[in-house]
């Protein structure tokens, strides 16, 4: 089974463990970002938040409407977790390759020095007004990954506490996160066939409809066709022919792994690549993880 919810440190270590087996090509990438995913664990077992506070007409209108629960902005963060996190997300990036490594110093240093404001760092991941703060000498991705990754483990937990609104729903099937309203990062097909989205940038879990495209709402069977190799029967990639827009899936009928779903989204990078020279956009048009 896929973790429904928030992170689990025992399924990073053996998901990580089994992935660097059976793709060793992959085995520095998935070191940091066990270590990054462990990090995450550690701090999300701390994470002091209330839940949003939305109005109940709010609320109505936007389930009624099919609306995601939270505006983005409704996200709360537990900004003192946040900030121990991206310390140690910098200490992780210091053992990382020499540009990371730079970069990670000069972000602890503009921190210490007041030339960087996580807060407004946490605050950009959230609203995206204005520009993201920069830094000389570090590249936009970084920040963006030390920004997003720091506040994470309240993303999820926030959009866990979202969720129980959704309890007494029938499930949305939408293409998008009924939390947050974010376009997936992956896709499962579970044990009977059925399928499941993981948020891209919440990490919640939601039931789709097996055969459709979450970018534009396609459920003909004659233009969605999907890409697999008999090597890694587990994945495929799910191609759309009326946007050109695709989503990697893992079917888990056809594997018997732990299955941590953002270290899949990094052992497959190979697929993105195979989409991309088929012509092919993911369905999400950012990656919040800066790969
Ligand atoms: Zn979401
Ligand atoms: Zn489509």
């Amino acid at each position: 089974m896929t973790e429904p919810h928030g992170i689990s440190a025992d399924a990073v270590m053996q998901s990580a463990d089994q992935l660097k087996n059976l793709r060793p090509a992959y085995q520095e990438l998935l070191t940091f970002f066990e270590a990054v995913f462990l990090a995450q664990e550690a701090s999300g077992a701390s994470i002091q938040i209330e839940s949003p506070r939305i109005s109940p007409d709010i609320l109505r209108k936007r389930i009624s409407e099919k609306f995601p629960i939270l505006d983005m902005s409704e996200f709360i963060i537990d900004s003192k977790a946040s900030l121990s996190l991206m310390n140690t997300l910098c200490d992780i990036a210091k053992n990382g390759n020499e540009t990371l490594r730079t970069e990670a110093v000069s972000v602890l240093q503009a921190i210490e020095t007041g030339q960087l404001d996580p807060l407004a760092l946490f605050d950009y991941q959230l609203k995206k007004h204005d520009a993201p703060p920069a830094l000389p000498g570090v590249s936009s991705t970084v920040i963006n990954f030390l920004g997003y990754n720091s506040i994470l483990p309240s993303l999820a937990a926030c959009s866990h506490k979202a969720s129980a609104i959704l309890e007494t729903e029938d499930p949305w099937k939408t293409g998008y996160c009924p939390i947050c309203g974010s376009m997936p990062g992956l896709s499962t097909l579970e044990k009977e066939g059925e399928r499941s989205y993981v948020c891209s940038f919440c990490r919640h879990v939601w039931a789709a409809p097996r055969l459709f495209c979450a970018f534009c709402s396609n459920t003909d069977g004659k233009t969605l066709h999907y890409i697999y190799s008999d090597q890694e029967s587990e994945y495929r990639v799910d191609a759309c022919d009326v946007c050109s827009r695709y989503i990697k899936t893992i079917d888990m009928r056809k594997t018997s792994r732990r299955i941590y779903p953002p270290l899949e989204m990094i052992a497959t990078i190979h697929l993105d690549i195979l989409a991309s020279d088929a012509g092919l956009a993911p369905v999400y048009d950012w990656n919040p993880m800066g790969l």
